[in-house]
């Protein structure tokens, strides 16, 4: 699992719940508001500590999404309207029969957005192209800038020279399928790009 930083102190989910978050806060026009994210085992243990003496029910080490980073306690249930739209980036709450308004969990097949980026960028330079963005378009001076722009231009570029160079091999295999051939022969050129792709978002 990947983890990626929500931003704004809000700690961090496994990379899609994470995305989903950022595309929340577009759509909500603001920092979603977070409680609790991603936890290590350490930190879910002391959540079960805080039960025992007395506290707020904690799921045992090794049994709670929040440690796989794909369940997020916020307080936007509150809010009609943002938890529409939590629903619609594929959050429910999962543990509402234990009392827990807040506890959600990210559920990719039921995100109605999922697709809307359909570019290269991981949610930290996400974070950081917005942070530029919002300076700049705020007439803010001497905006700070971490090379991230530069960096994710580089990174796309290099990834287009690989892609364009596989096109024609990648189209004989399309045409073959398309055209129902059997024994098409790959040189595993579209699985290497695919895990190298992966491999540079991780
Ligand atoms: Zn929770």
């Amino acid at each position: 699992m990947i983890r990626t930083d929500l931003g704004h102190g809000r700690g961090w989910l496994s990379r899609p719940a994470a995305e989903s978050v950022l595309r929340i806060d577009e759509q909500l026009g603001r920092p979603a508001d977070s409680n609790s994210a991603g936890r290590d085992p350490q930190e879910q243990q002391q959540m079960v500590d805080r039960m025992n003496a007395g506290g707020p029910f904690a799921l045992p080490v090794g049994t709670s999404e929040h440690e796989s980073g794909n369940a997020w306690d916020s307080d936007e249930w509150l809010d009609p309207a943002a938890a529409a739209v939590l629903e619609d980036n594929g959050w429910r709450r999962t543990a509402l029969a234990r009392g827990e308004w807040w506890h959600a969990e990210y559920y990719p097949y039921l995100d109605n957005h999922i697709n809307d980026q359909e570019d290269d960028m991981n949610a930290d330079q996400a974070a950081a192209l917005k942070r530029i963005d919002d300076a700049v378009s705020s007439g803010k001076k001497g905006v700070r800038n971490d090379g991230t722009i530069l960096q994710l231009v580089k990174g796309l570029d290099a990834k287009l020279e690989k892609v364009v160079a596989a096109l024609p091999m990648i189209e004989r295999v399309d045409a073959a399928i398309r055209n129902g051939k059997k024994g098409v022969v790959t040189d595993g050129t579209v699985t290497k790009l695919i895990k190298e792709a992966a491999a540079d978002d991780a």
